[in-house]
């Protein structure tokens, strides 16, 4: 007889940026590739990364030279939840 069961998932966090005790998180295999995040950034920071995930896609990543103001837009943006801003505590 079945017990117990257990769904675990690894989840893959990138760091796309990081500055003043504030980082820009991305949650890698959640990221379904619409590109709102993209659309959305005030300062065009975001862009197509070149590795796929999980799903085949190829998630969001920081332009090269490219600054991020941590406004949140693109996390309000995420029909995922798959990107975020977070206040790092020291
Ligand atoms: S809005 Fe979210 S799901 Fe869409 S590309 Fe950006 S991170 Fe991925
Ligand atoms: S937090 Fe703001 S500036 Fe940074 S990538 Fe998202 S939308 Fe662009």
């Amino acid at each position: 007889m079945l017990k117990k069961q257990y769904i675990l998932e690894a989840i893959i966090i990138s760091i796309l940026c990081e500055e003043n005790e504030k980082r820009l998180i991305l949650k890698t295999d959640r990221c379904k590739g619409c590109y709102l995040c993209v659309e959305v950034c005030p300062l065009k920071s975001l862009e197509a990364s070149g590795e796929l995930n999980v799903k085949g896609i190829y998630p969001p990543s920081l332009k090269a030279g490219s600054k991020c103001v941590f406004c949140g837009m693109c996390e309000d943006t995420c029909p995922d939840f798959a990107i975020y801003v977070v206040k790092v505590e020291k």
